[in-house]
């Protein structure tokens, strides 16, 4: 899929060939074999990797993921996507994503502590606050976060915070990293907004997922002026046409495990969820949820893609030709990588942020972002995500160029 994309887009911007043959690799790729041993004396032995797509732009960046399912090649093509993630936002940094075959669900706090710093310690050669700086994915938190930057900062003899982010506030994370992402996806929605005509005050809001993004996204779009009428979990989806009242769900969430059953609401269907009269849709919970299937039913307006890939490739065609606005992934979550980026900066210079600080610099990063695609989107007259596409390899083949890697 992440080469299919880079070819269709390499066709609309006229890609020059020798560029495009080098995006289509990493950089590097790195197996390592972690020797952990478990809680019962026995050793295990763990396979992790850590792909670095391209620094044209500045360090590889990208998060580590714990999965069953981790392969070599999701890993790169991850690493891939992160490189136009970064670009797309104007970020100085290159593309790279880590991932360990486990299943921490199944192993104690102790196991997964000793094997995070045996990963660490095995790719420590190739990261650092210059070369590549990693962070939290699917199944890893501010907590993995802190033990890799305590092992770096072991190994080097010195704290080394710069190495890593998401890290807790308490040893060099950033104010406002939490809210970051949902934030992102607001202020993206607010500059889609205006360009499609739909006035936010009272604009009807529908949210797939209630994490961490999904949260903030209804949080931020209320704040603008939004009625978040629908959101859903796992369990299902939440409905009342006159709007929910945000905290009281997660209230209610945090007290039952779900937002099922929150007195006032109809209780639906994650499918019917997405398909209710709205001027605003989120996906934020996973991959795959518009397809060919329902494209044709969706009522939205405007899609902001909180989580990443929630939309299949036939169902971007439908919408398109219905007119109706999807904001992709690689700009509408930005927020999180983009608050990463604001974290390693606060580290280098050993100066730290407020939390106003931080959104307000996020808030003129993505409009600018946002804009830039805008108007790609507006000259080649393709969708967002290729004009965010197009934004963000031109960016990367520009600097490949000037540096005389072709
Ligand atoms: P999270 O675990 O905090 O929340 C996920 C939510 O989705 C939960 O409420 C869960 O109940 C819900 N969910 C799970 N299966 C569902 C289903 N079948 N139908 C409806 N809801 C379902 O995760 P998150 O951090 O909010 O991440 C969500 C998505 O956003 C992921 O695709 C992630 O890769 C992406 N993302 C996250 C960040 C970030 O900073 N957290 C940044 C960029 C992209």
């Amino acid at each position: 899929m992440a080469l299919e994309q880079l070819e269709k887009c390499a066709k609309i911007m006229n890609l020059d060939p020798n560029i495009h043959e080098i995006l289509k690799y990493p950089k590097r790729v790195l197996c390592v074999y972690i020797p952990v041993r478990m809680d019962n004396g026995k050793i295990k032995v763990f396979k992790g990797f850590r792909s670095q797509h391209n620094d044209a732009l500045g360090p590889f960046k990208g998060g580590i993921r714990y999965h069953p399912n981790v392969t070599m090649d999701e890993v790169i093509a991850l690493s891939m996507w992160m490189t136009w993630k970064c670009s797309v936002v104007g970020l100085p940094y290159g593309g790279g994503k880590g991932g360990v075959i486990c299943n921490p669900k199944e192993m104690s706090i102790g196991e997964i502590e000793r094997l995070s710093r045996g990963y660490f310690y095995a790719i420590s050669k190739i990261v650092g606050p210059e070369i590549d700086i990693p962070a939290g994915d699917v199944n890893t938190s501010s907590r993995e976060m802190a033990w890799f930057m305590d092992e770096y900062s072991k190994l080097k003899g010195y704290n080394v915070p710069g190495t890593i982010t998401g890290k807790p506030v308490e040893i060099g994370g950033s104010e406002g990293r939490t809210e970051a992402t949902g934030l992102g996806v607001a202020i993206v929605g607010r500059e889609a907004a205006k360009c499609l005509g739909i006035n936010l005050k009272g604009a009807k809001v529908v949210v797939q997922g209630f994490g961490n993004v999904g949260y903030y996204s209804a949080y931020f779009l209320e704040k603008l002026g939004c009625k978040i009428i629908g959101v859903s979990d796992s369990r299902g989806g939440i409905y009342n046409k006159e709007g929910l009242k945000l905290d009281a769900v997660r209230e209610f969430k945090a007290k039952t495990g779900s937002v099922v059953g929150f007195p006032g609401a109809e209780v639906i269907t994650n499918e019917d969820l997405l398909e209710l009269e709205c001027d605003i849709l989120v996906p934020s919970a996973l991959e795959n949820q518009i397809t060919e299937k329902n494209a044709n039913r969706i009522k939205a307006k405007l899609i902001l893609e909180g989580a990443n890939g929630p939309t299949t490739p036939e169902a971007d065609e439908i919408l398109h030709k219905r007119g109706v606005m999807v904001a992709p992934d690689i700009l509408a979550n930005a927020g999180g990588v983009s608050v990463s980026y604001f974290e390693w900066v606060q580290n280098l210079q050993g100066y730290y942020w407020s939390k106003e600080e931080v959104f307000d610099k996020l808030d003129k990063l993505l409009v600018k972002a946002f804009n830039k695609v805008y108007r790609i989107y507006e000259e080649y007259k393709v969708d967002m995500r290729m004009a965010a596409y197009v934004c963000a390899v031109s960016r990367v083949a520009e600097a490949m160029k000037i540096r005389g890697w072709v």
